[in-house]
């Protein structure tokens, strides 16, 4: 042949690579955790299907009724009748999907409709929209803190921030989780002319805790730091207009980029960075996870638009979330759970069990009883902690609210987890 290559001499049917060279040979031991799991007889915790989904706090599991306190879903927009309408339009007008990146084929109206609901809701001048928000912190922290630059990050950050920082080419450096002190120290540590970005969470998704961000951006500010906060556990109910902790907390002004996620409070999928520096737009010609992937179905883009356009107003929501919230930190503190935070900070409740074994036995005992929480365990926990995460639905109503502080206790007690 042209090349050179004889495909005579090529055995056609090779024999599969040596065991110790087999590259999926790593997993054994990860496969066989999860089989000693799986054979103590439990439902397997990362491979729950939801048959029917009801509405944003019922759905059919294993062909049960089941509340579920264990989505994003904290406004409930999901089932909304104007987010559903305009999804449906967007469908029937502009097709399935947009083949293409948002650089080239792939902007289509409501990319740029979605992009101007976001400058709306977040008053600033700049908001670019990625595919996730996985991808909107990897996209904004690897594009932004360049060579010779710094990122400084919470330790217990999540994972895509941490995917950010090694898809990037800037040093990394960690404080203690929302240790101020720790913060001050090591950037002070770092030299006075090199760029830093100093990446935040507005609430940390694990334990439910809230950041003091108003110490950590007058620290970072101290140091010449820029500063990025990702709210996508705050938006649409912390602060007066459901912006984030940092509205909160007066900082809007002084965190110079927000990261978000429409798969949480706004109830479809997408990421998004907003900003007011007036060389934003620029990020679009330079980042590889805005240009070198599809961008999202014009159908997803419509349905996150009408919700953010609804989440501005949705102050009755934001009020029946925090009372939901209240109610049950308050439940399960008083019959003795350990849980995430001293007081009710955000829509997330973490119940922290002592080991696996009582995790899985307790996660078991809700799902038999109708109640789907999530499992959450090393590495994604902070400590090597195992935790039962709630997570609260403005649209959970009382009744079910009852409903799961009584399923608590029987499984609580059933399991030996209080007294
Ligand atoms: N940031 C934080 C703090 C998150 O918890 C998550 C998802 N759980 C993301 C970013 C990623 O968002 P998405 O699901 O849109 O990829």
């Amino acid at each position: 042949t042209e090349t050179g290559l004889q495909p005579e001499a090529l055995d056609l049917n090779p024999a599969p690579a040596p065991a110790n060279r087999d590259l999926m040979s790593k997993f054994d031991a990860i496969i066989a955790e999860r089989q000693a799991l799986i054979d103590t007889g439990v439902t397997d915790p990362f491979a729950i299907v939801m048959d029917e989904v009801r509405s944003p706090t019922e759905a059919v599991i294993k062909g049960r009724e089941t509340i579920l306190l264990g989505t994003y879903n904290y406004m409930g927009m999901t089932f909304d009748p104007d987010v559903i309408a305009a999804g449906h339009a967007a469908l029937d007008q502009f097709g399935s999907g947009t083949n293409g990146s948002r650089m080239l084929n792939g902007t289509f109206r409501d990319h740029m409709e979605v992009e101007q609901a976001l400058r709306d809701f977040y008053g600033v001048s700049g908001a670019i929209v990625f595919s996730t928000g996985y991808m909107a912190n990897l996209g904004m922290i690897s594009t932004l803190a360049g060579k010779g630059d710094y990122v400084i990050l919470d330790a217990d950050s999540h994972a895509s921030i941490y995917d950010g920082c090694k898809q990037g080419v800037a040093e990394i450096v960690r404080f203690r989780h929302n240790d101020v002190a720790d913060l001050d120290k090591r950037l002070g540590r770092l030299p006075a002319e090199a760029g830093k970005l100093v990446v935040l969470e507005g609430v940390y998704s694990m334990l439910g805790d809230i950041a003091p961000l108003r110490e950590m951006v007058a620290v970072a500010k101290k140091h010449g730091a820029m500063v990025l906060s990702d709210e996508a556990h705050s938006m649409g109910f912390y602060g007066p207009n459901g912006r984030g902790v940092y509205e909160e907390l007066g900082l809007e002004g002084q965190v110079d980029f927000v990261v978000g996620t429409f798969s949480k409070s706004v109830g479809t999928v997408g990421g998004f960075c907003i900003s007011d520096h007036p060389k934003f737009e620029a990020i679009r010609l330079a980042c590889r996870p805005y240009i070198f992937t599809a961008s999202l179905p014009p159908s997803v883009v419509a349905t996150a638009a009408a919700s953010i356009r609804k989440l501005m107003t949705a102050h009755e929501k934001r009020a029946r979330l925090w009372d939901n919230a209240r109610t049950l930190h308050a439940g399960l503190k008083d019959m003795g759970f350990r849980l995430g935070t001293e007081t009710p900070e955000s829509a997330i409740i973490a119940v922290i069990l002592e080991d696996q074994t009582q995790a899985v036995a307790m996660w078991q005992a809700l799902l038999d009883g109708g109640l789907y929480v999530n499992m959450a365990r090393p590495p994604a926990t902070p400590a090597g902690t195992f935790l039962l995460r709630c997570s609260l639905c403005a649209e959970h109503t009382p009744e079910q609210i009852a409903r799961v502080i009584a399923m608590f206790r029987a499984a609580g007690r059933a399991v030996g987890v209080i007294g």
